[in-house]
């Protein structure tokens, strides 16, 4: 499951919509704290997969020495300011800063991470709203390469509330109907759990924990999980090793990665219509 290639499609359909619709001025904010040099490059892709799909960005940025009330004002603002649709902090915050607090600032029709309390109450009480980015993005690459889950069994290892969770909850809504197991560091047995699933979406964070003994012949197997090594960015699956079980599988990195950059681009028109743009 080619993540580059399924972003391209989505950043291009997103930019015709743009298009289509007058060129409107949706504005997506990012917020970085701090001199997180990853941190730094997510920001930067996200810029420039913004103005492909036609979107206009705004950046803010503080120094790590930035004190709690200083962020909290920066995200006031933005919320305050009827040009801007969309508000990106960047996590982590450094050490020191609240980020509950931070994000309780961001309006649920801006809350284009789909992070903060009140997205996630949306997303539990299946009402209309902003879903976290990482997990869409798996959703939307399950649907471009035709996997089933209707009746399905997946099981997500990771129960965050970033990732984890609301992977469960999107996997289990009424649409994609699938059966969930959500693992966690204290699950038994994860071999024989994570050999039962028609779908596995690993996001644990644990460099090659997926192996092929984990993996029924066929399935679909989704690597979220980044771990960094002296050889490069590692993911939660052992690649070489289950590829040939698996009936899908995404590579890490180019799987999921660049989909959460794509979904983030798609909540932001979705939060632009969600403020009255016709788009
Ligand atoms: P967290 O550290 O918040 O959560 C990790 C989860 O994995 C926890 O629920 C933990 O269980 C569980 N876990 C840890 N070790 C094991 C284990 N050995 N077996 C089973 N479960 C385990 O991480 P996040 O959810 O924020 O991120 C998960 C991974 O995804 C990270 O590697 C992160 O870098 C990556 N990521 C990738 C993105 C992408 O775009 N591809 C985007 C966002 C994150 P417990 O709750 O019991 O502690």
């Amino acid at each position: 499951m080619d993540g580059n290639q399924a972003r391209d499609e989505i950043v291009a359909s997103l930019a015709a919509t743009v298009l289509a619709a007058g060129s409107p001025e949706i504005c997506l904010a990012t917020v970085l704290v701090g001199e997180d040099p990853p941190s730094r490059v997510y920001v930067r892709n996200k810029q420039r997969k913004a103005a492909e799909a036609g979107l206009q960005s705004r950046h803010v940025e503080l120094s790590s020495a930035a004190t709690q009330s200083e962020v909290e004002a920066v995200v006031a603002e933005l919320a305050g300011d009827p040009a801007v649709h969309g508000i990106l902090v960047q996590l982590p915050l450094p050490d020191g800063l609240d980020a509950e607090r931070v994000l309780d600032l961001i309006p649920p029709e801006k809350d284009v991470d789909g992070l903060t309390e009140r997205s996630m109450g949306r997303l539990v009480r299946g009402r209309p709203g902003l879903v976290p980015c990482t997990p869409l993005g798996v959703m939307r690459l399950l649907e471009r390469y035709q996997v089933p889950t209707v009746g399905r069994r997946a099981v997500v290892v990771g129960r965050s509330t970033l990732v984890g969770l609301p992977m469960a909850l999107l996997l289990a809504q009424k649409g994609a109907d699938a059966t969930v197991t959500l693992a966690h560091s204290r699950t038994a047995d994860m071999v024989a759990v994570c050999a039962e699933a028609d779908i596995i979406v690993a996001a644990a964070g644990q460099a090659k924990m997926i192996t092929a003994a984990h993996v029924r012949p066929g399935a679909a197997v989704i690597d979220v999980g980044i771990s960094r090594s002296e050889a490069g960015i590692v993911g939660d699956v052992d690649f070489d090793a289950v590829e040939p079980v698996a009936g899908w599988i995404t590579p890490m990195p180019g799987g999921t990665g660049p989909m959460t950059i794509a979904c983030l681009l798609e909540n932001t028109v979705t939060a632009a219509r969600l403020q009255g743009v016709r788009v």
